[in-house]
């Protein structure tokens, strides 16, 4: 089947408007924070000691392709999806059966696991959860229907630590500038034309979110002045993505932002009687705030906890009356095993969670095959197809984790099952690879242009607000439901991985046809 839906682009560029283009980009980029901090091997600690460099993020010169019947579908689902999510975050019962098998051969997920019982144990003090989210997709071609339209598939769902949300909208209007401004070849006008490229709106209306959370926490219960953290890996290169959203947070809301790393949280944080979180940051001794709302941007992956004091400070916060963005139960319902389950053929749960029945069917259909890896029925078939060379060719091999870089693709997954204990197969799900149509673009990363093949991954973000009954499952009341923006990460052809952060791909938006 041929896999191609797109007119030829991007267009050849001469010299003199390569250089145009180029120049626009790169002054553009800093001018407006789409930048990121250098790799620390690139500059050394006598060109930049304390550390105030910045270069101009991965983007492509070009707003990649993008069918409009695929940018509307993963719009216009994302309610539904958040909907979804925040159902299963509030119903530990069924949650608890998907973690209770994963905790023996996952260790992450186990003090995860143990952090949300610690505190179910003594009781929460806050119903309130903030999910800001983002749902991953692949445009698809249906092999056995070439003349079917292309419609999205879904990578992944993600509850924690959503990146790349402030970049997004400085990388739509990078775009929308570069048009403006003829950068663009004139016989590109037919495609790259204005109502080609819509602006993400991811800014104001995540930032929007982490407003909302705020304002539900409510009035300051020691006389505090409420504040925000930001829970941050450190050193973050990816820091201007999540300085657009808390200063647009400030700006527009008026509600200051913190950022605290783990080790600063016992020392810098202390819950009082009542389990309110208050910070006093180091710089201001003698000026406390009450937190009413922790939003992670780290703790997402194994590496972010150095030792037994982070995850102390995971259940020091989990404790604490702050609302939680995301709290533990949201976090873990993230996990690709829960995806996995609610792709199973038949299962009852999208149903459950989701009784809307034409919401429930756009829903199913951005599901791509996904099978578990243990003794079940599924189970024992998806084991022949990953261990069998020509079978495993179609699929990748994903762990419960999160951050990009941990999966295993195609043909490494018979060698890599065969080194890793039968025991430990079912930490993981074996999902169908996505094969989108054939692109092309150039993506501008670390000074080189690189013109070539393509794959692009839309990323929907979605504003989820809402509160639950401690003791009970189910969503008491939904405070907020949005879709909140978009992104497009786009990688070379070449690579399997796709993450901008871990160093594979670029930031850009859609040019829709
Ligand atoms: P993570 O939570 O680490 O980001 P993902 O499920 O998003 O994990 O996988 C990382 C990357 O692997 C994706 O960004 C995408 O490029 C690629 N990938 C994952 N699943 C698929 C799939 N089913 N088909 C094609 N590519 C995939
Ligand atoms: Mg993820
Ligand atoms: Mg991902």
């Amino acid at each position: 089947m041929s896999r191609e839906i797109y007119p030829k682009y991007p267009p050849d560029l001469n010299e003199e408007q390569l250089q145009y283009l180029i120049t626009n980009v790169k002054d553009w980029s800093i001018a407006n924070g789409l930048a990121v901090r250098p790799v620390p091997t690139w500059v050394s600690k006598e060109q930049d000691p304390v550390g105030s460099l910045a270069v101009t993020a991965p983007v492509t010169l070009f707003p990649s392709l993008f069918p409009r019947n695929c940018f509307e579908q993963g719009l216009g689902i994302q309610t539904a999806y958040n909907e979804l999510y925040a159902a299963i975050a509030s119903n530990e019962t069924w949650l608890k059966e998907i973690v209770e098998e994963l905790v023996e051969v996952d260790d992450f997920i186990a003090e995860l696991w143990k952090v949300h019982q610690a505190v179910k144990k003594e009781g929460y003090v806050q119903g309130i959860t903030l999910g800001l989210f983002r749902s991953d997709y692949m445009v698809h071609l249906d092999p056995a229907h070439s003349a079917v339209k292309p419609t999205i598939k879904q990578v992944e769902f993600n509850t924690i630590a959503s990146s790349f949300g402030g970049l997004s909208t400085q990388v739509s209007k990078l775009h929308n500038y570069l048009l403006s401004v003829d950068a663009y070849p004139e016989e590109t006008q037919s495609i790259i034309k204005t109502s080609s490229l819509p602006p993400s709106t991811s800014v104001p209306s995540l930032a929007g979110g982490l407003a909302a959370g705020h304002h539900a926490y409510g009035e300051s219960r020691s006389g505090s002045p409420l504040c925000v953290i930001f829970l941050v890996q450190h050193p973050e290169r990816n820091v201007f993505d999540q300085r657009h959203l808390e200063y647009t947070l400030f700006n527009e809301h008026q509600v200051r932002a913190f950022r605290v790393s783990f080790n600063q949280v016992m020392s810098h944080t202390r819950l009082d009687e009542k389990r309110t979180l208050l910070y006093t940051p180091p710089h201001t001794p003698n000026k406390t705030w009450e937190v009413s709302l922790v939003y992670f941007r780290a703790g997402y992956s194994p590496d972010d906890y150095s030792g037994k004091a982070d995850w102390d400070a995971r259940l020091h916060i989990e404790r604490s009356a702050a609302v939680k963005c995301p709290s533990i139960l949201t976090h873990l319902a993230g996990s690709k095993k829960v995806q996995q389950v609610l792709a199973t053929p038949n299962s009852p749960h999208l149903a459950r969670f989701l009784p809307d029945k034409n919401k429930a069917a756009e829903v199913l259909k951005t599901f791509a095959p996904i099978y578990p890896l243990d003794k079940s029925e599924a189970g024992q078939e998806a084991r022949k197809l990953a261990q069998n060379p020509e079978t495993a060719t179609r699929y990748v091999l994903k762990p419960q984790r999160e951050g990009g870089g941990n999966n295993v693709y195609r043909k490494a997954i018979p060698k890599f099952l065969k080194e890793t204990p039968e025991s430990h197969w079912p930490a993981y799900i074996l999902m169908e690879m996505i094969e989108p149509p054939a692109l092309s673009n150039t993506i501008f990363r670390n000074g080189e242009v690189q013109k070539g093949g393509v794959i692009g991954e839309l990323g929907v973000y979605g504003v989820c607000l809402w509160k639950t009954q401690s003791g009970e499952d189910g969503v008491q009341e939904m405070l907020e439901n949005r879709q909140a923006g978009y992104l497009l990460r786009t990688k070379g052809d070449q690579s399997e991985e796709g993450g901008v952060a871990a160093g594979f791909g670029s930031v850009d938006s859609v040019c829709l046809i």
